[in-house]
């Protein structure tokens, strides 16, 4: 019988500290160099209560670090064309380096059209088009935050990626096309699969490291892990009032080499990834 592996369940909250204190260092240092804050401002549109938590984690998590933020919360009844002149004139607008429009958006509002608006060096979200582009060239650009997040988990637990069997469960472009091509660019051999792939369970069982971004909860299963696995679950969905995602945690237990828990997992280096995206547009857009 094969000798159960000792499974590390990732601390992501951990890990997004650690990354932050650097951030938050290394906007000390231009405050004390006379420079301004860097500047990210999120727009919310309508009254989504996740949303609106959201938000409120990354303006939280703006403070926490010496950045500047700054909500902007329009009606459920906002049209395409009022959002779209908020974008122009926060693309115009000197003082600001990053902006975030929290989705989902209301029915009249094409996301497509608001994300191809943003200008790609203020896209610290990194799903504009333009910036979606460069990634796909292997180009620099801002990346998408939770594909980067699942990326420095991977790095930080010292996984190898290169010539690794990657499968990724799921092909939005907001998690599963951009994390398989962050994964493509980092050598690893990538099948994405969804939800009309046929037998899952099996394609699964070869993967090396195996990311779910799906939304189907407890999807994942002990017996669909390839002993000494890296998975990494970024599905949050709501069972009976609780958050639940889309690896069965405890039954991967023993099996998997890393394994990132629903809570604490991907979600805290999302916020994070998008702090490090804005200081990277700060910085360039002072020449910092
Ligand atoms: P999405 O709904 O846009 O895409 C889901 C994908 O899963 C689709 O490509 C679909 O084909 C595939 N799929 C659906 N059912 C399937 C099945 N039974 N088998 C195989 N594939 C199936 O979702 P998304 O925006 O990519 O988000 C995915 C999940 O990740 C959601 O639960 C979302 O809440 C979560 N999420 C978490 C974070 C975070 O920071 N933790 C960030 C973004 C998304």
């Amino acid at each position: 019988m094969a000798t159960p592996i000792e499974t590390v369940v990732v601390d992501g909250l951990a890990l997004a500290q650690e990354i932050r204190k650097e951030l938050q260092e290394k906007i000390a240092a231009h405050l004390s160099e006379g420079r301004r804050a860097p500047c990210l401002r999120v727009v919310l549109v309508g009254d989504d209560p996740a949303s609106a938590s959201y938000i409120k984690g990354k303006q939280r998590a703006c403070a926490r670090i010496g950045m500047d933020s700054r909500e902007h919360h329009l009606p459920a009844t906002t049209s395409e064309k009022e959002l779209l002149d908020l974008v122009a004139q926060l693309n115009a607008d000197d003082a600001v380096d990053g902006i975030l429009v929290q989705l989902p958006l209301p029915k009249q509002i094409r996301a497509n059209a608001v994300a191809e608006a943003i200008d790609p060096a203020k896209d610290v979200d990194g799903l504009s088009p333009m910036n979606q582009g460069r990634l796909l060239l292997g180009e620099p650009g801002h990346r998408a935050c939770t594909p980067l997040g699942c990326m420095k988990i991977l790095e930080q637990q010292g996984i190898p990626i290169e010539g690794a069997n990657a499968v990724v469960i799921g092909r939005s472009a907001i998690v599963g096309k951009p994390v398989s091509l962050l994964l493509q660019h980092a050598n690893a051999t990538v099948t994405m699969c969804h939800s009309r792939t046929k037998d899952l369970a099996s394609v699964c069982r070869e993967a090396d490291i195996l990311i779910a971004a799906v939304g189907v909860p407890k999807l994942v299963k002990r017996d669909w892990v390839k002993p000494g696995a890296a998975v990494i679950d970024v599905g949050v969905s709501e069972v009976d009032g609780t958050l639940v995602g889309d690896v069965d945690t405890e039954g991967v237990r023993g099996v998997a080499r890393i394994v990132t828990p629903h809570r604490r997992g991907v979600g805290p280096m999302t916020i994070t990834l998008l702090l490090s995206n804005t200081l990277d547009a700060y910085e360039e857009r002072l020449g910092a």
